[in-house]
């Protein structure tokens, strides 16, 4: 009888394993389909299965030499895409961006207060121009140095979509936990990682906030 449930277990663990890791090979292809053909199939799905199968999907994807940041890149992508309707029919008022406190100049002379760095807009960095085109569209632009504050800010004005900057993790976990929210969100990643003298396109970035159709 002990036996009989030995087998039993090993075999019902043995099937599960075998049906995980054939979920983490489709959702595999579906990603690399993705990254090879800009074409999303099942967006929704793979964003949940590339989340509760990581580890495997990675193992996968590195025989595909997709490796490093590219999963995470592609995640935010593709949860950008899932998205991008909702968050081009919110108005611009009703929308927040939230930049990482990175961007700004050694000798920034901002001020922190509870709800991040205030921009004195000296014009060393690119944040004065960014907020200056943010703000003039209607957006609330906050200067994070962490994410503490992006989720408190957001709780504090519920902004209807948010679009965040930072580096392939951060966007990424970001995005994932305010979509979660319900949230419109759309990640844009800086063109180099670091704590500081971080950079972004920001033409690339203004066509992102303009972007509209209500
Ligand atoms: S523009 Fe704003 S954020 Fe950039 S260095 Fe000056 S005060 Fe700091």
């Amino acid at each position: 009888m002990f036996f009989e449930i030995l087998i039993g277990g090993i075999i019902f663990i043995s099937i599960l394993i075998v049906c995980m890791l054939l979920t983490a090979l489709v959702t595999a292809v579906l990603i690399l389909i993705f990254i090879k053909t800009n074409h999303a199939i099942f967006p929704r799905i793979v964003l949940f299965l590339a989340n509760i199968l990581e580890s495997p999907i990675r193992q996968i994807l590195l025989v595909f030499h997709v490796e490093g940041n590219i999963l995470d890149d592609t995640i935010t992508e593709l949860r950008n895409r899932l998205y991008h309707t909702k968050f081009i029919k919110t108005p611009y008022n009703q929308r927040a961006l939230f930049l990482p406190q990175c961007l700004r100049h050694q000798d920034c002379p901002a001020t922190l207060n509870e709800e991040g760095l205030q921009c004195k807009n000296c014009g060393r960095c690119c944040i004065q121009e960014i907020k200056k085109c943010a703000e003039g569209l209607g957006y609330r632009v906050f200067i994070a140095p962490g994410s503490t504050i992006v989720y408190r800010m957001v709780k504090k004005y519920k902004p209807k979509a948010v679009v965040g900057v930072g580096c392939s993790m951060e966007i990424r976990e970001g995005t994932e936990k305010l979509a979660a929210w319900g949230m419109p969100v759309y990640g844009f990643k800086l063109l180099n990682d670091g704590c500081v003298g971080t950079s972004l396109d920001i033409n690339a970035l203004k066509l992102k906030l303009k972007e509209n159709n209500i």
